[in-house]
Order: structure tokens, then sequence, then C-alpha cells
């Protein structure tokens, strides 16, 4: 009889669980997951990527109709309406296309799913609903939930988080979202294209904390622009519900006189805490630091040997990606591979429009780091951002000053999240800003954009 159960067992089955599990078995380990969720895929496909990007689009299309784009394009439509329910349908079915698809891919690749909430009860040994479960190896992917504000309940109805926010019956008159970051900005850009006046308090003196700085200005502007009321350097001091309706209590974060602002639905949106409760970590010694998120080694282990971490609940950007490629790399090192993250080098994208996205250092790290050279190139010059009537944003590429090597990439663009990608892989391949400049971009495309910024950085690009 095996010694264990499973050779490998993954607690929860978001984007680093589920692709170390699938990842594992293809390696020939036996494996299985736990998940306490109803579907597979985690935050990312149930409550947060998936869903947010598919009311992104949606929301995106009725403004673009109902605001006048598509009439100034010569497309005719008359009486648009919102039908919401169908737009929330039209979100279900690919969250349940593509929660579905992992189910699939688990069956295809022989990974066990234990359904239920996994608890610790030694380093090789887990309860997955009332059942004893033994692995030679335990992959902890048990990712995050959202941070509560203190004293502010959530009930979503009127004050709601994020995943309130992607099920909100009607639109609401005005919503105030706390805290002016990835998840306030997109879903606030939901419901103000749907028509909802918003307003973002947000702590720090600029929105899009971890942004390159020049980024967080330009998006300011931006989003002022397309209607949103931003408070920087505000503090939310309380929220009072009463029949339906909440008054915000706000004053400035350096100290200064309260005001409220009444709104009929309230965002919290103030970051994302690691899920370790209830996990039993205690049971086999294992500590969480200071911000309650589980350290790893190079290779993913944990402080308890047999026992790794990979995902939200780790440090580092919260994101699916860097989770998924640590999912990867877990299983790779767990088989005996060497696997592979290179943390310098995990793109960041922003749904809104336009979509905002960096990768590497901002303009402020890189210059703590030694000299630097900068070049940047506006979308109002180029030419496919022309044709289709957006020239919003910029791009600028960040390269060391002796070596020419490219530190970071950012963009501001309606299609920044695709245009990342290249700066990425570039990087990743330690390219210089005249590899970039040199190497043949198709025309017209919004990528000619990267090209001509790191033209800029030497000083000599062709359409400014
Ligand atoms: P999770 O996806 O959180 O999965 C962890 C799973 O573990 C959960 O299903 C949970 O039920 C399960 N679990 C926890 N404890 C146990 C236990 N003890 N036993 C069994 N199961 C357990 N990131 C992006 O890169 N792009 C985006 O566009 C994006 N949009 C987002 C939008 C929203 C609204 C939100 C909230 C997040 C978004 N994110 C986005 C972040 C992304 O969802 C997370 O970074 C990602 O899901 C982290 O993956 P994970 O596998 O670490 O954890
Ligand atoms: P965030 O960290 O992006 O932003 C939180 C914001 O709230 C910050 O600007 C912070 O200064 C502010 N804040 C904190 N306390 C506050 C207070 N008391 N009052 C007012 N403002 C306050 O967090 P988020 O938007 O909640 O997102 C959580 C995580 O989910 C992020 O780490 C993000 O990476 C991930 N996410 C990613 C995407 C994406 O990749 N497109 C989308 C959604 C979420």
């Amino acid at each position: 009889m095996a010694e264990f159960d499973f050779d490998v067992l993954v607690i929860g089955a978001g984007p680093g669980g589920y692709v170390a599990a699938i990842r594992a078995a293809q390696l020939g380990l036996k494996t299985a997951c736990a998940e306490s969720r109803e579907t597979l895929g985690g935050t990312c496909l149930n409550v947060g990527c998936i869903p947010s990007k598919a009311l992104l689009n949606a929301s995106e299309i009725y403004e673009e109709a109902h605001e006048g784009v598509f009439a100034k394009f010569g497309i005719k439509t008359e009486g648009v309406s919102l039908d919401l329910d169908a737009m929330h349908a039209e979100k279900t079915k690919a969250v349940g296309e593509l929660t579905g698809g992992i189910e699939y891919l688990f069956k295809k690749n022989k990974v066990e799913w234990l359904k239920g909430l996994a608890t610790f009860t030694g380093a090789n040994t887990v309860e997955v609903a009332g059942k004893t479960v033994t692995a030679k190896k335990i992959v902890i992917a048990t990712g995050s939930s959202v941070t509560p504000l203190p004293g502010v309940e959530i009930d979503q109805k009127v004050v709601i988080d994020s995943t309130g926010a992607l099920a909100l019956p009607k639109v609401p008159e005005h919503m105030v979202v706390i805290g002016g970051g990835v998840i306030g900005l997109e879903l606030g850009s939901v419901w103000r294209r749907l028509g909802a006046k918003v307003t973002v308090v947000e702590f720090l003196d600029q929105i899009l904390p971890g942004f390159d700085g020049e980024v967080r200005k330009e998006s300011t502007k931006i989003f002022k622009k397309q209607g949103f009321d931003i408070k920087t350097g505000t503090k939310v001091t309380g929220v009072a519900v009463n029949g339906g309706k909440a008054t915000v209590t706000v004053e400035p974060a350096a100290g200064g006189a309260a005001e409220t602002i009444e709104a009929d639905a309230v965002l919290v949106s103030i970051g994302r805490r690691p899920n370790t409760d209830g996990l039993g970590l205690d049971k086999i010694g294992l500590a969480t630091n200071n911000r309650g998120q589980i350290e790893v080694g190079h290779d993913f282990q944990t402080a308890v040997k047999g026992v790794y971490a990979i995902g939200d609940v780790t440090p580092g950007p919260m994101l699916a990606h860097k989770a998924e490629d640590e999912g990867v790399a877990v299983a790779e090192f767990i088989s005996g591979i060497t696997g592979i993250v290179n943390h310098d080098v995990i793109p960041s994208v922003v749904y809104t429009h336009p979509e905002i996205a960096g990768v590497g250092l901002t303009e402020e790290q890189a210059k703590e780091k030694g000299a630097i050279k900068v070049g940047k190139f506006p979308m109002m010059a180029n030419s496919r951002a022309k044709t289709i009537r957006d020239t919003d944003g910029f791009v600028k590429v960040i390269a060391e000053a002796d070596s020419d090597r490219v530190l970071g990439v950012w963009v501001v663009s309606s299609v920044a999240g695709t245009m990342i990608a290249q700066a990425a892989q570039a990087m990743e391949f330690g390219a210089t800003s005249e590899d970039i400049a040199y190497t043949c971009h198709a025309h017209p495309t919004h990528s000619e954009a990267i090209k001509e910024a790191a033209m800029a950085v030497q000083g000599k690009p062709i359409h400014i």
C-alpha cells in the first residue's frame, strides 16, 4: 500500500491551485485538489477577473451605443436601452463555461477534486469534509478575500464588496467607491457607463498605488474627463445605512473638516488579504508574516518541509497570471525540475477605458537604482489610435542609461493590456530599447507606439 493517498495535494482551485494540480498530474504525480466552492476556478473565474471583464465589455458597448460613439461613425441606433438582467446572464454564462472547463481539465488530467474546506492536521495530512487525506507534498493556494474597512459593515445590498458589485440588480444613482485601486476603477467604470454617478474616495494623494507616477496622473485626468468624481487624500470615517441609502462621512486624510456624501451604493475596495483562517497552520507550526502572508523560498516551499505556497496567499502582486505561473513552477519543483518565475517581469493591467498597463520598474523606482533614459510617445500621434478616434494615453519606455537595458514599460491606451505583452517578452529576453526600436512592427497598429517610445529613448522618434 502506498505511504500516502496522493503525491500532491493542492488546497484551493483558483488560478494558482488548479494550474499547479494540472501541471503536477501532467508530470505523472497522483494529484488531488481540495476546493470548498461549488465550482472550480477560485476568485478569478467565479467572482474576479472573468465576471468583471464580462461586465466591463458589455458596459462599454452599451455606453458606446448610448452616448453617441456609434452615431459618430454613422451607425444609427434608436431607442438604446439597458436590459441589466440579460447583461448579467451573459456574464454568468461566461463564468459557467470557464469554471466547467476547469472541471473538464481536472477529469482529463485525472486530478481528483476533494469537495470541501481543507484543514491541516499534520504536515502531510489534511481533513476535508470530515475525511482524512494524506499527501507527500501539500501546496497551499487558498488565495485572498476582501479587506474589510473597520466599522463599515458589508451587507451586499447597499454596502457591497467586489462580489456584490458584480451582481447589483439595478444601476445605482450614486455609487461611492472607497479605494481608488484596480477594483474601484474597474467596477466603478462598469456602473458609471451604465448610468451611475461615481465618486471615488482614495486615502492617498493619487489613485492606483504601485503604478508609474505619470501614469497615475494621466489616468486621474482621463477618469475625471469621463465623469468620475475623484477625491484623493480623503478618508472615510463612517458609513451609516438607512432605508436603502447610505451616508458616507469623509474627511481629509491629513485631518480637517468632515463632510457627508449620500449614496445608494457604497463599494468597499481597499485591498485584499490572504486566506489562512481555518487552515490549521498552527497544527503544522507555520506562521504568517505581519501582512498575514505565507513566506516561501525560491522553490515556493514554506518553513515547513514538504509544504508549499503560491498565489495571493504569498507575497507579491495579487494577480491571476502570477498565481498561474507559480502554479506551474511549484509543480515542476515538486517533480524535481527547476521551476521558473521571473518576479521582476509580471505585467499589470487595469481593464478600464483606456486600459492602463505596466511591467517592470516605475520611473520613480528606476531613478532610485541609478541613471536612466526615458522615451515617451503619445497615442495621439499613433495612426491606428487616430483611425479609431481613440487617442487618449501614451507609452513610456524606461531604460538603464549605460546598458540601454529596458527596466520598465508603461502604457495608457485602449488596448494597453494587449500591447504590454511584447514589452514583457522583450524584458524577459533582456532587450535594450534599441532592440525594440529596430524590431519591425506591423502598420498600422497600436504597438508601433512602443517602437516609437523605444526610439524616443535614443531621442529619435519618427512621428513626433
Ligand atoms: P484564488 O483565486 O482566491 O483561489 C483560492 C481558492 O481557494 C478559492 O476558490 C477558495 O474557495 C479556496 N480555498 C480557500 N481556503 C480553502 C480551504 N481551506 N480549503 C479548500 N479550499 C479553500 N487578477 C488578474 O490578474 N486580472 C484581473 O483582471 C483580475 N480581476 C480581478 C477582479 C476582481 C473583482 C477580483 C476580486 C480579483 C481580480 N484579480 C485579477 C485578482 C485574481 O482574482 C487573483 O489574483 C487570483 O484569483 C489569485 O489566485 P489564487 O489561486 O492565489 O487564489
Ligand atoms: P488595491 O490595492 O489595488 O487598491 C486599494 C486602494 O484603496 C488603494 O489605492 C489604497 O490606497 C486605498 N485605500 C486603502 N484604505 C483606504 C481607506 N481606508 N480609505 C480610502 N482608500 C483606501 O486593491 P483592490 O482594488 O481592492 O484590489 C485588490 C487586489 O485585486 C489588487 O491587489 C489587484 O491586484 C487585484 N485585482 C487585479 C485586477 C487586474 O489585474 N485588473 C483587477 C481587480 C483586482
